[in-house]
């Protein structure tokens, strides 16, 4: 298979193409001939990487060189119009667009022209199909052995400049005629290449026929000239508006109502602004979806077809792209201001306050009283998000202390919202790690003693450090 945005090959199940990265997505703009359309017997069509309002511009791929190509298509916005999903036909959008047309072709082919003669592009074919005309380019220079770069290729910007590794909102700002324009003038801007193009309504078609020298400068790869089997015209024929097919814009009745337009797989900006043109007003929904490009449209709360009346509101469901993996930490580390205990034990020497349960640095707070129920307790400024704790249990200051001292066994944890859970403790001298199981919201932490063994020379239980995570 190949990857739609780049028509590199690729094998990943997922989808992924290693050499743009991005996902193989197929293009769903109705407009667009579909992504794996087959042209002229040869070339294999990908998305759409441009698009200006006289040409739509498409990464493809030559099967028979088995190359990446660039495929240009006649389609003057406006003048025609196509829905992929039934046909890829292009069709006028009046009869009286047929000038038009024919003008805009005729430049087109004499545009392809003029690239393959000034060498500013590498024309490989021109060719008619379903109702208008291509251009097959090689990629811009560097293109082929920069395979897989995710850089825009450099002093390649004349048209298609790099289709792979651009995101496709990145390639969708390339419609902007201000940018694209250079790659194809629309049709009023060149004069004087007239006569190439014959345009000619005849009966229900539309007839192009490209001229003969450009054809048989094509076939023959511009050596031969007077070869009597070459044919000496092309027809492109476009066939005439047909009341009976499907429009791709909804008709507008008299009675206020408006047919709903199928939007899912377009992007959001596009969607609105034809959904306005018909009256509709859209409410949006963003939801994560692996299959939709962000910012494109996943579904909608009116079928198509559907009868609406203006003004109606319409729910559009819109792609935020693949969900975000979940991250490890989701909130910001516990922070508790103050600490307090139920008792202190006084003389030694030395303070035993609770104070000194912050830094593990051989300072402990030991209980004044041996009997159970002693406790600690910690408080916050607002809620923190707690998932456990580390203890360090009695006197670890040195071997000695911690014998003389008493040590816990267990301890209740208490949250400020009366949960609570009891869990043993270790009688050694290193941190020990206690999970909580799942994550507490609390303003404070109660840490009450369950049970102790009494020290050699005091029975009163001590804890070294406590922090909470
Ligand atoms: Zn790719």
């Amino acid at each position: 298979m190949f990857c739609y945005n780049c028509m590199h090959r690729i094998s990943d199940e997922n989808n992924y193409c290693p050499h743009c990265g991005r996902q193989s997505y197929p293009d769903r703009m109705p407009h667009h001939l579909s992504p794996g359309t087959s042209l002229n017997g040869r070339y294999l069509i990908g998305n759409a990487v441009g698009e200006d309002g006289f040409v739509i511009t498409y990464a493809a791929r030559d099967l028979n060189i088995d190359e990446r190509v660039v495929v240009r298509e006649y389609y003057p916005m406006g003048h025609v119009r196509r829905n992929s999903e039934q046909s890829n036909e292009v069709r006028l959008v009046s009869e009286g667009e047929a000038a038009y047309f024919g003008k805009g072709s005729d430049e087109f082919i004499a545009m392809a022209r003029e690239e393959k003669r000034s060498g500013k592009a590498d024309v490989r074919d021109l060719f008619a199909e379903n109702g208008t005309a291509y251009i097959v380019t090689a990629l811009p220079r560097g293109e082929q052995e920069e395979f897989g770069a995710r850089r825009r290729p450099e002093g390649s910007n004349e048209y298609n400049d790099g289709f792979e590794g651009e995101a496709p909102e990145d390639y969708r700002s390339q419609t902007d005629i201000a940018q694209s324009g250079r790659q194809a003038p629309p049709p009023r801007k060149k004069k004087g290449k007239g006569g190439m193009i014959a345009a000619i309504v005849a009966g229900s078609v539309l007839v192009v026929a490209l001229a003969a020298a450009l054809i048989i400068f094509f076939v023959n790869g511009g050596k031969s000239k007077d070869d009597k089997n070459i044919p000496t015209t092309v027809a492109v024929t476009t066939a005439k508006p047909e009341e009976t097919e499907r429009p791709t814009e909804a008709p507008k009745t008299e009675d206020n109502t408006v047919q709903m337009v199928d939007v899912r797989g377009r992007k959001l900006s596009d969607a609105e602004s034809q959904l306005r043109e018909l009256g509709l007003k859209i409410e949006t929904t963003r939801e994560f979806n692996d299959e939709v490009a962000k910012d494109y449209i996943i579904r909608q709360s009116a079928e198509s077809g559907q009868t609406l009346r203006k003004g109606d509101t319409v729910m559009l469901y819109v792609s935020d792209g693949a969900q975000p993996p979940t991250t490890e930490e989701p909130h910001s580390k516990p922070e508790f201001t103050t600490i307090s205990a139920s008792s202190t034990l006084r003389g030694e020497g030395m303070s035993f306050s609770a104070d000194n349960l912050r830094s593990n640095d051989g300072s402990a707070w030991a209980a004044a009283t041996e009997t159970g129920g002693e406790w600690v307790s910690l408080n916050a400024n607002g809620d923190q998000w707690v998932n456990g704790a580390v203890i360090v249990n009695g006197f670890a200051m040195n071997q000695q202390t911690f014998s003389d001292f008493g040590r816990v066994t267990a301890v209740r944890f208490e949250f400020s919202d009366g949960s609570v859970i009891e869990k043993e403790l270790s009688d050694s001298m290193g941190q020990q790690t206690i999970e909580f199981g799942r994550e507490y919201k609390t303003n404070s932490l109660k840490i009450t003693i369950l049970g102790s063994v009494p020290g050699a020379q005091h029975p009163n239980p001590a804890l070294s450090y406590i922090s909470i995570f």
